[in-house]
């Protein structure tokens, strides 16, 4: 047979194997739960998307849409794009269902999915990676914003990402900022040397070079206008309310004039969460509110929305480098050894009572002695054994062993799954 190298995996697709990978999903669920509390509903979008959504949803003058989407032509020469970020598919799909025009506003959504970024692969940085996301539409109370802050704050704190961070900035209205593009564009006219990235994408948004990696930028921006000096007293006055409701809560948060954020949408408010335990890429999450999102897609009235994503992948890295335990549960509960594989079936059977009845069970194949039998019961972090032999199976009983207590005795065989059904709900319930 020829020997072939097993496919290696696409650069910046990581895999995530157990235990990691139920590690994710709970704190996936934890987000997810948090945002519950507050009324926010699944909502289910594509992965890919029109081109279109993304380049006039996120805007053409950005990063992701410029050099880091997954753009490919579909059979019938369409253009699609995985997803690079939650907001844009979701408003596009609330718009699409007439959401805006039904009443009961503001809607409140989450989600959780992969998301692709074509960008250099680095620790905390994937190229396809997994964000929980929260949207509420339809509002432009400032109370709102301060929920969807909160929210992604306490959120990451039930997770248990220590050292954390808020930084919150107002980038004001489109006018505001059409203004300020102006004073800001006449700083940049005076920099002498301007690296090229930001030379092509001033015109588009300035802004972006608050963003800049080049050497010096950081420097030079420090010296800029900023656009917080050029917001209008509207912006200003919904600026400071959010910040008087977070801060009324004992939300630790600090301003950010230079906060511009990746995503052309947003307008208002914009924040950011870092991890004190990540190094460069340090942004467990941020959002903002993008009040003119909507019309960029083409809706004909305005329709506000605010909304955060927090990386799933980003925390789980944070919450390790911190050396906080996440808990797992065990992967089964009882484990089922047969001393003889004439007994394979009867252990068959009592594990398919047993999952039946709700309890997480497990027995091994390929007619193992009862020594690696038990070695596998260990490995499955069972809190029971159950061993069936030959003589038991004749008097219709089985031996349960407790691996906590290491205590061992006989059940009838009949008896065994109520038995330890009501055993480990009672433990789950203890716990
Ligand atoms: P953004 O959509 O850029 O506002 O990102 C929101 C959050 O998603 C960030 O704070 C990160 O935690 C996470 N994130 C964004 N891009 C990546 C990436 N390439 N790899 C891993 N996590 C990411």
């Amino acid at each position: 047979m020829q020997v072939m190298a097993i496919p290696e995996p696409v650069k910046g697709a990581p895999d995530w194997l157990p235990p990691d990978a139920a590690a994710f999903e709970a704190i996936e669920r934890t987000f997810l739960d948090v945002a519950a509390l507050a009324g926010y509903q699944r909502i289910r979008t594509p992965i890919f998307e029109h081109t279109e959504v993304f380049s006039r949803g996120v805007g053409a003058s950005t990063d992701v849409v410029q050099k880091e989407m997954y753009t490919f032509a579909d059979k019938g020469g369409r253009s699609l794009t995985l997803r690079p970020e939650g907001t844009a598919g979701v408003v596009r799909a609330a718009l699409q269902a007439g959401v805006p025009r039904a009443g009961g506003l503001p809607v409140k959504y989450s989600y959780a999915g992969e998301y692709f970024r074509h960008e250099r692969p680095q620790a905390g940085r994937q190229r396809e990676f997994n964000q929980v996301g929260i949207e509420a539409l339809g509002s432009d109370d400032p109370a709102l914003d301060a929920e969807v802050v909160l929210l992604g704050w306490e959120a990451l704190q039930r997770v248990g990402v220590r050292d954390l961070t808020l930084r919150m900035n107002s980038l004001g209205d489109r006018e505001d900022r059409a203004t300020y593009h102006d004073v800001l564009n006449a700083f940049l006219d005076d920099v002498e040397n301007l690296p090229p990235d930001v030379q092509q994408r001033r015109h588009l948004n300035p802004l972006r070079a608050f963003d800049s990696k080049a050497p010096g930028m950081t420097a030079i921006m420090a010296n800029a206008p900023l656009l917080i000096d050029h917001i209008g007293e509207e912006p200003r006055e919904h600026h400071r309310t959010v910040v008087a409701l977070l801060e009324g809560e004992g939300v630790p948060l600090s301003h950010d004039p230079s906060l511009v954020r990746g995503l052309d949408y947003y307008s208002r408010t914009t924040f950011e969460y870092q991890a004190g335990d990540l190094g460069a890429q340090n942004a467990v999450g941020g959002g903002g509110r993008y009040d003119g999102l909507a019309e960029d897609l083409g809706w004909s009235e305005r329709f506000p929305g605010i909304g955060w994503a927090l990386g799933v992948d980003r925390t789980l890295l944070a919450i390790k480098a911190s050396g906080v335990d996440i808990p797992t549960t065990p992967r089964v509960d009882v484990f089922v050894a047969v001393a003889d594989a004439s007994l394979q079936s009867d252990a068959f059977a009592l594990v398919t009572q047993l999952r039946r009845a709700g309890v997480a069970s497990d027995l091994a194949f390929d007619g193992r002695s009862m020594k690696a039998q038990l070695k596998v019961a260990d490995r499955s972090g069972a809190r029971w054994t159950v061993i069936v032999g030959p003589d038991e199976a004749a008097r219709g009983v089985v031996t349960v062993k407790d691996l906590d207590t290491g205590e061992q005795r006989e059940s009838k065989r009949d008896e065994v799954a109520a038995l330890l059904a009501a055993a480990a709900t009672g433990r789950e319930a203890a716990e």
